[in-house]
Formats: C-alpha cells, sequence, structure tokens
C-alpha cells in the first residue's frame, strides 16, 4: 500500500474540460476537499462564461478556455491578466492535452476531440464522457496505445468496477461483470402506464441528481445499456459475461463475479464525487469520504431483473455493441437526436426506442481509419435519426 507520507510532495495537475456542468462541478468541489493534493491547472466550458469566471477567479487556473467564442472578450476581461484565455473546440482540446490527469465532463459525442486529444498527448484520461468512448472506440481503443495514456471511468458502474477487479490478477478470471441499474423514475411501469409521460416524469431520477441528457437516459435503460458497450471497451470482458440487474437504492455501484463463485461488490451512497476522486487520485484514495455507508439508516437492498420487453433501449445497445464496429456510433447518434427532441417537446419518451431502432438498423459499416471517419459516420446516423423524429414528431 502507498501510504499518505509516500506520495509525491508535487500536487496533481488536473485539467477540467466542461468545468461548469454537473460532473464538473463536483470535481472542483473534489478538489475543494483536498487542495493540497490537487492543483487546478485548467478549466474549460462551451458558454457558462459566469460560472467559468467564477471557478476561474477561485481556483486560479493557468489557462481557461471557452468554446463559444463570442464570449472571449467577456472571459478576458474578468479574469487575472495572467491567466490565458483560449476559444474555440481548439482551445478545449488544447487544455484536454495539459496536467497530470484530465476530466472529459463534456456531454455527448461532442467530447470525442477531448477524449482524442487526452490520450494521444499520454494523460490520464477521467473519462465522464462516455459517449465517446462508446462511438469512437475504432479510434479512441488506438489512442489509449500512446505511452502513458490510461482511461479512469468516471462512471459509478465502472468506477465500482474498476475497485473489484483490483481483487483478481487477470480478465481471464472474471465470470461476469455485473453491472446494476436504479431502473430510473418508471421501473415497474407497463408500455401503456408509460403513454404520454412527460419531460419533468422523466427528468425525475430517484436515487441519482445529474445531467437532462443522461437523466432521460437513465429513465429509458439506454444508459445502462451503454454502459454495457462502455464497460465491454474499459475491461475488454466478451458481452457473454455481462449482466444488468436492476437494484433501486444505488448502493451496490456494480460487482465482478470471478469464477470461484466469488462476487465482490463496491457499495457507498449515490454521490458521483467518490468516483471523481477515486479517478483524480488513483492509484491512492481520498481521505476524505464521500458517500460513506451509515449502516444505522441503511436496512436493505433489492435486486430485480429488467423489464427488457418495456425498456427495450437496453438490448438494441447490447445488440448493437455485439454488431461492433459503427454500430455504436449509430446507436448513441440515433439516442442523442431522440433524446434532444424528447425535451425539446417534438416526439414523446416512447418515440426514443423507436427512432434508435430506426438508426441503428439503418447502420452503413463505412471503413474507420481516424477521427473525421467515426465524425462522418456520427453525421450520416444523425440524419436518419432527424428523418426518424420528423416522421414521429407529436403536432405542435
Ligand atoms: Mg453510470
Amino acid at each position: 500500500m502507498t501510504g499518505r507520507q509516500e506520495r509525491t510532495p508535487r500536487p496533481v495537475a488536473v485539467s477540467i474540460v466542461g468545468s461548469t456542468g454537473s460532473i464538473g462541478t463536483q470535481a472542483l468541489d473534489v478538489v475543494s476537499s483536498e487542495p493540497d493534493r490537487f492543483q487546478v491547472i485548467a478549466l474549460g466550458a462551451w458558454r457558462s462564461v459566469e460560472l467559468l469566471v467564477a471557478q476561474a477567479r477561485r481556483f486560479r487556473p493557468r489557462v481557461v478556455a471557452i468554446g463559444d467564442a463570442s464570449f472571449a472578450r467577456e472571459l478576458a476581461g474578468a479574469l487575472p491578466p495572467d491567466t490565458e484565455v483560449l476559444t474555440g473546440i481548439d482551445g478545449l482540446i488544447a487544455i484536454a492535452r495539459e496536467g497530470d490527469v484530465v476530466v472529459n465532463a463534456v456531454v455527448g459525442f461532442a467530447g470525442l476531440p477531448v477524449t482524442l486529444a487526452a490520450l494521444e498527448s499520454g494523460r490520464r484520461l477521467a473519462l465522464a464522457n462516455k459517449e465517446s468512448l462508446i462511438a469512437g472506440a475504432p479510434v479512441v481503443q488506438r489512442a489509449r496505445r500512446t505511452p502513458g495514456a490510461e482511461i479512469i471511468p468516471v462512471d459509478s458502474e465502472h468506477c465500482a468496477l474498476h475497485q473489484c477487479l483490483r481483487a483478481g490478477r487477470s480478465p481471464d478470471e472474471v465470470a461476469r461483470l455485473v453491472l446494476t441499474a436504479s431502473g430510473g423514475p418508471f421501473r415497474g411501469r407497463t408500455r401503456a402506464e408509460l403513454q404520454g409521460v412527460t419531460v419533468d416524469e422523466a427528468l425525475a431520477h430517484p436515487t441519482w441528481r445529474m445531467g437532462r441528457k443522461i437523466t432521460v437516459d437513465s429513465s429509458t435503460l439506454m444508459n445502462k445499456g451503454l454502459e454495457v458497450i462502455e464497460a465491454h471497451e474499459l475491461f475488454g470482458i466478451d458481452y457473454d459475461r455481462m449482466a444488468v440487474i436492476i437494484h433501486p437504492q444505488s448502493v451496490v455501484h456494480s460487482m465482478v463475479e470471478f469464477g470461484d463463485g466469488a462476487t465482490v461488490a463496491q457499495l457507498s451512497l449515490p454521490d458521483m464525487r467518490l468516483p471523481i476522486g477515486y479517478a483524480l487520485a488513483y492509484p491512492d484514495r481520498l481521505q476524505h469520504p464521500f458517500g460513506a455507508i451509515d449502516w444505522g439508516s441503511l436496512s436493505r437492498l433489492d435486486f430485480e431483473q429488467p423489464d427488457r420487453g418495456v425498456f427495450s433501449c437496453l438490448d438494441l445497445a447490447e445488440q448493437a455493441g455485439r454488431t461492433g464496429g459503427l454500430a455504436p456510433a449509430w446507436l448513441n447518434a440515433g439516442n442523442e437526436v431522440a433524446v434532444a427532441a424528447f425535451l425539446e417537446g417534438r416526439v414523446g419518451w416512447g418515440a426514443i426506442a423507436a427512432v434508435v431502432a430506426e438508426t441503428v438498423d439503418a447502420c452503413e459499416q463505412t471503413p474507420v481509419a481516424n477521427a473525421g471517419d467515426v465524425i462522418e459516420a456520427d453525421r450520416r446516423a444523425r440524419e436518419r435519426a432527424e428523418q426518424a423524429v420528423r416522421r414521429r414528431g407529436l403536432a405542435a
């Protein structure tokens, strides 16, 4: 074990891309909990300029990036004169090449260039942007082989699996990865009961407070489907050795079953600051507890099978994962378009799975030589998904 006194005296240099969102702000919470351990050297956001300025004034990073260049002047004027200000997607990519650990907290496929930049420059990537790994796997896995590059997942299930896998010596010993799912706000409902559910109902997650996109993904179980693909890409375990189980309390964050019958689980209260802190401090552990269990108030842990008939996104995602190639990219693009349309009130909740199914059916397995090829596949998939949305659109 590495004792606290053996830790490198230099603080861990942290760069956060997407610092104003849910994961980004919680990452800064983690940094504040152990200020001697971490130093924020770069912050970036797309357009939330006021919060970005407040964060930069507090954490004093060397460089700050804003994706929407129209805010550049406002940002520069509000920061200390020695702060470097970068703009546009290139600015965000530049800060993904800085630091000991890069947090990718961008939402959706748009995070792909950040993931690639961090890995290609040999950084440790604290990955909260699962979409980039899922859709961009052919290029991301190549970038991951860069010397020094590594991915530590900032997804509670994968953080749990990462911890549980440390109990074994090799992936050959793993019988199954068991991913837990809260079941979301619609657990236990029938298809008929889900007719006409509203955006507010879909956003009312029972155990986690998260961004809007992932909360809708939890309501359809697409989030779990994406996480099955994510686990396959992260840990190299084939789909036949993967299981999903509903666990409404969100205390067991996932489990690894070994060949000898032993199951190792990771338990904590639902608090994303634990997985964020794990990724930032790895291979050490934070000394500040987030989500520690009070055994006086926790009395039961329930488990049940997911209803794959009602929540068909789970099977759609697993099938796309098994197909491989660009199928996960088409799946993800279809889902991003469908979820955005649902949040805008353009389609009903039930249309999300239908739009995704139609998009994946149209998948073209074009050759992938570089990131541009994945981005082009994503663009074509979005076109198909938009057509499917328009056909199923609600009357205004
Ligand atoms: Mg998760």
